[in-house]
């Protein structure tokens, strides 16, 4: 069987997303693309996180054409697909429904740049891109179009995206993006906090 280890890997990260609340029943899906071949290690389609194995995972190309796998990938392949193709950089994808930074996609409304983390690990606000239909290309090209440099993006009306260096990364971000969602929407609830671009034109010139 192809790719042991990076089956493990993914396997892991979907086990704690799940355990840490970042995604409810069987939604969400975790990847790790090896550059180099051209190929996805991606969670297979609608499968119980208490249930999934390393075995379980697939393993397919950009284009979708399955390599290895008995189930179905994931039916958000071409999310992650887009989004290796459109940036070199990105080794892994963490796509959650994380419930503060969805809460946000509901609103259409930006995870605002107030917390220094997010400025440094994820680049910045959290935008949200256009609404589409789940698993449609549609989805895919608004979302790697909107993430532009960024490590998060939201999915209007549905959920969060991470990218990283490697999926271990991309669950990081996962996990930055929803507590600075979770933090500004306290914050939002007491006063009206300034992002960081305004606080930062206070900050003395030698700064
Ligand atoms: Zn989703």
């Amino acid at each position: 069987m192809r790719y042991p280890d990076l089956r493990k890997r993914v396997t892991a990260v979907a086990r704690k997303a799940y355990d840490r609340g970042l995604v409810a029943a069987t939604s969400g899906n975790y990847s790790q693309f090896d550059r180099e071949a051209g190929l996805m290690v991606i969670t297979p389609s609608g499968l119980d996180y208490g249930l999934m194995a390393p075995e379980d995972l697939v393993v397919l190309d950009l284009a979708g054409h399955v390599v290895e796998g008995d189930l179905p990938p994931s039916s958000e392949w071409r999310l992650h697909a887009h989004l290796y193709k459109m940036r070199r950089d990105i080794g892994g994808v963490a796509h959650t429904h994380s419930p503060y930074a969805t809460a946000f996609a509901t609103l259409d409304r930006p995870i605002p740049n107030l917390l220094i983390e997010l400025q440094m690990f994820c680049g910045g606000a959290v935008n949200v891109a256009p609404f589409a239909l789940p698993g449609s290309e549609e989805l895919g090209e608004g979302a790697a179009r909107t993430i532009g440099d960024r490590k998060a993006v939201l999915l209007s009306h549905h959920g969060a995206v991470a990218v990283g260096e490697s999926v271990e990364d991309a669950l990081k971000v996962a996990f930055w993006v929803e507590d600075a969602a979770r933090i500004a929407h306290l914050a939002l609830t007491i006063g009206q906090p300034r992002e960081l671009e305004e606080v930062s034109k206070d900050l003395p010139a030698e700064y």
